[in-house]
């Protein structure tokens, strides 16, 4: 009988695996550091052999993969993090394993995260959903009608890139200058307190530092210092832009904001709406912000829905 699901979230690091029943509940997870020397070409048998030790291969109906990337069609288009280029992942892990009985899919690992939510997260129940994932960068998912956006290039949902800042010029580490992720995500929350700290006088707690965290400039703005709660302020205008941006392109039933920035809880979502609201208001004076509740797990129970 084969009544297992394996989901497996490919990180820079390390290599997330969750084993899930039929009806997505999650039995069990492990992790393998990720092996990225030779263009990370050890990776597939790595994860292999990873799931063989865990469960015998014929007890698994399918097998879902996150990947930090674009992906269309379950072929990845490129993978810096992990040294790959095009890659036909579904098809070279299918000759690996060598067992046509179990099903087995890519998408990107944003993407996925949003569908985790929507899956066993705080969009359950919903069929329409972005999902920003702000961390050291910024990931995106969206899901339209429960079918997960890839596009036709695979960078549909790539929420971190959409261009929003034309004044800093912060380089994006897709090469490009003014992208959401320089500007509001954890390394954006910085990049602009710093430059707020360089261009005025006013005192700031974050003076006695020469490098602090985004958490810093966050609690800082929660007790009110000046240049922090402006920075933080400008960093959210953003994140509200790119927000209406989406609105106004798909109008989704909720919108969900992970990772690591996201534990700044409510307030965030104060600061967010205060601008987004300005943006979308001839239309929508009520929109469904919500922070995501499944946190790094979200990737695997995404690949589970992906299989599913
Ligand atoms: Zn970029």
């Amino acid at each position: 009988m084969r009544n297992y699901i394996i989901g497996i979230d490919i990180g820079g690091t390390s290599i997330k695996f969750g084993k899930f029943d039929l009806e997505g509940n999650l039995l069990d997870k492990w992790t393998i550091p990720t092996n990225k020397e030779n263009l990370g070409e050890s990776i597939l048998t790595d994860i292999a052999r990873s799931i063989s030790e865990n469960q015998a291969l014929n007890t698994i109906k399918g097998i879902g993969f996150g990947v930090p990337g674009p992906v269309k069609h379950d072929v990845v288009i490129s993978c810096v993090n992990l040294g790959w280029g095009r890659k036909h992942i579904v098809d070279e892990f299918k000759a690996i394993i060598n067992d046509p009985e179990i099903k087995v899919k890519a998408a990107n690992d944003a993407t996925i995260a949003a569908a985790g939510e929507m899956y066993k997260g705080i969009a359950r129940g919903y069929k329409n959903v972005a999902l920003f994932t702000i961390g050291t960068g910024v990931g995106g998912g969206i899901i339209v009608n429960k079918a997960l956006v890839e596009g036709v290039n695979g960078v549909g949902g790539e929420l971190g890139h959409i261009p929003v800042d034309f004044k800093h010029n912060f380089k994006c580490n897709c090469g490009n200058l003014g992208c959401l992720e320089t500007v509001a995500s954890a390394t954006g929350i910085i990049n602009i307190a710093k430059e707020n700290l360089r261009k005025s006088k006013a005192k700031s707690l974050l003076r006695r530092f020469n490098t602090f965290s985004a958490k810093k400039v966050i609690d800082y703005a929660k007790e009110g210092d000046f240049i922090a709660k402006k920075s933080l302020e400008e960093s959210m205008r953003y994140l509200a832009q790119a927000m209406a941006a989406i609105t106004y392109t798909i109008d989704p039933e909720i919108i969900v904001i992970g990772g690591g920035v996201s534990n700044a809880g409510p307030y965030i979502i104060e600061l967010i709406e205060k601008y987004y609201y300005e943006m979308v208001k001839p239309f929508i004076t009520q929109a469904n912000f919500a922070i995501a509740t499944l946190g790094n797990e979200a990737g695997i129970y995404g690949c589970c829905y992906l299989v599913k």
